[in-house]
């Protein structure tokens, strides 16, 4: 899963999803270094905070992005202001080895191969991994996708802060 956050104290969204994931769903089983990545265009935005967490369950794939849904109502409800940026979001990447298209739902992620706040922290925490639609390695996706954004690793991790 792909934790995003662009507003207000983004550590504490980020955080607040991680232990809401652990507390609804599973515990994580791995989890990427926090990245920083500036939002295009409009300068008034605040930067991107993503990271990628990991986590085995029993659940559906629908079942668990209502229960991603459900922690981002929670989370995004604690302080409510007019329509902008996200305190978090929560996208399902992949979903064990499963291609999904449904209306509601698409595993891979249909946009995870063009982005590279996505691709740097899941090729951090599964260098080895395959987009299992493209059959390609994530590093070569990485490597070849075009996009130019810029990065950043910051110095704290989730669980150490
Ligand atoms: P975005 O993530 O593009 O900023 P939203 O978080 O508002 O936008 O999600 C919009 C819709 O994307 C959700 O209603 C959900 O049903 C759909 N969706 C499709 N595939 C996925 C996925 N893999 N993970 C999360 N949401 C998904
Ligand atoms: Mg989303």
């Amino acid at each position: 899963m792909l934790l995003g956050s662009n507003m207000g104290d983004r550590l504490s969204f980020l955080r607040a999803a991680y232990q809401q994931l652990q507390f609804e769903i599973a515990p994580i089983t791995q989890s990427s270094s926090i990245y920083e990545t500036e939002a295009w265009g409009k300068t008034d935005q605040q930067s991107f905070y993503n990271m990628v967490v990991a986590l085995d369950t029993d659940l559906s794939a629908e079942a668990l992005l209502d229960k991603t849904q459900h922690i981002e109502s929670v989370i995004g409800r604690a302080k409510r202001e007019k329509w902008g940026p996200r305190q978090i979001d929560i996208d399902i990447l992949l979903f064990y080895k499963e291609i999904i298209n449904k209306k509601n739902l698409t595993i891979p992620h249909a946009k995870l191969h063009l982005r590279n706040f996505a691709l740097i922290p899941l090729v951090e925490i599964a260098p080895q991994l395959q987009h299992p639609a493209l059959n390609k390695m994530f590093m070569d996706i990485f490597l070849d996708n075009g996009d130019e954004s810029e990065v950043t690793k910051l110095n704290v991790r989730i669980d150490s802060c």
